[in-house]
C-alpha cells in the first residue's frame, strides 16, 4: 500500500542565494553563485500532496535562475497533482521584466481558489531603498507591476504589499552581513521548534518548513546561509532522506522536552 502524503502549513523554497543588492542588515550573508536544482525540490515534493502557504524567498527570488525555480515547481506541482492553497513572494523589487510577471501569473494558476489573491511583498525600508535611484526604480517597478496589461500581474489577481518603513536596530537580527557592517542587535534563540506532527493525518503544522539551495529542510526561516550550513539543529534531514520518518523524529515533543 502506497504511503500517504504530507499536509504541510508553509513550505518556503530558498529560490537562489544570487542578489542584486548588498543591504548592510542582509540576515543571510553575502550572495553565493548557487541555486534550487530541480533534482532538490523533485525530491521534496514527491514526500508532499498538499501545501497550504507556498512561498519563495532567497537571495532575490525574481533573478533569472529564481524564475526557473518557480518554474520548475509548478512543472513538478502540475505533474504530481500538488495542491496549494496560497502563494506569496517577497522581493526587493529592484528589477521588474515580463518574465517576472508571466512567472508569478503560472503559480498564481496553481491556486485552486479562484478568489484567493497571491501576495508580491516588496521589501522597503532605510536599507533596501537607501538612494535616490532606488526610489525611483522602485516608483516604476509598482506602477509597471499594477498597471502593465501584457507582462505585468494582473490587480484582481495580486495584492502588493509595500512594507514601507524603518527597521528600528534592535529589530534587526545580528546575523548574516549584519554582523560584518554593525547594524542590527535583535539575537535569536533556539528553542523547540512550534510545529506539530500527526503522523496519523500526515499533517505538519505551525511554522515554516525552509528547503534551501544546499538540498536540506531546514525547520524555520530566519537563519544566515552560515547557520543553516552549519547548525546541525536546524537541520531537519536532506531532501533525499524519508522524509516522513525524519520529520516524526524531529518534531517528536520528547525530544525537546528539556531543550
Ligand atoms: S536583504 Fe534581501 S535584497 Fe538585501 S542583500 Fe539580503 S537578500 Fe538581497
Amino acid at each position: 500500500m502506497s504511503r500517504k502524503k504530507l499536509y504541510i502549513s508553509s513550505v518556503m523554497f530558498e529560490a537562489t542565494r544570487k542578489c542584486n543588492m548588498q543591504c548592510d542588515h542582509c540576515m543571510r550573508g553575502d550572495a553565493q553563485n548557487i541555486s534550487m536544482k530541480k533534482e532538490y525540490m523533485d525530491s521534496f515534493l514527491e514526500n508532499v500532496d498538499h501545501i497550504q502557504s507556498l512561498g519563495f524567498t532567497g537571495g532575490e527570488p525574481t533573478l533569472p535562475d529564481g524564475l526557473k525555480v518557480m518554474n520548475d515547481f509548478a512543472d513538478i506541482a502540475e505533474e504530481k497533482n500538488i495542491r496549494v492553497d496560497d502563494f506569496w513572494i517577497i522581493t526587493n523589487g529592484k528589477v521588474w521584466t515580463d518574465e517576472i510577471g508571466t512567472t508569478l501569473e503560472r503559480i498564481h494558476g496553481l491556486v485552486k481558489d479562484p478568489i484567493r489573491k497571491s501576495t508580491v511583498e516588496i521589501s522597503r525600508d532605510q536599507f533596501h531603498n537607501s538612494s535616490k535611484i532606488q526610489r525611483d526604480v522602485f516608483s516604476w517597478n509598482l506602477e509597471k507591476m499594477i498597471f502593465l496589461d501584457s507582462g505585468g500581474i494582473e490587480r484582481q489577481k495580486f495584492k502588493i504589499l509595500q512594507r514601507s518603513e524603518v527597521l528600528p536596530d534592535k529589530h534587526i537580527l545580528k546575523m548574516g552581513r549584519s554582523i560584518k557592517t554593525g547594524v542590527g542587535h535583535a539575537g535569536f534563540t533556539f528553542k523547540a521548534p512550534p510545529m506539530n506532527y500527526n503522523p496519523e493525518t500526515v499533517h505538519l503544522t505551525g511554522g515554516n518548513v525552509y528547503v534551501n539551495c544546499k538540498g536540506n529542510v531546514i525547520w524555520g526561516c530566519d537563519w544566515s546561509y552560515r547557520q543553516q550550513d552549519i547548525r546541525k539543529n536546524v537541520i531537519i534531514c536532506s531532501v533525499k532522506d524519508d522524509l516522513h520518518q525524519k520529520v516524526n523524529s524531529y518534531f517528536n515533543k520528547e525530544m525537546w522536552k528539556d531543550k
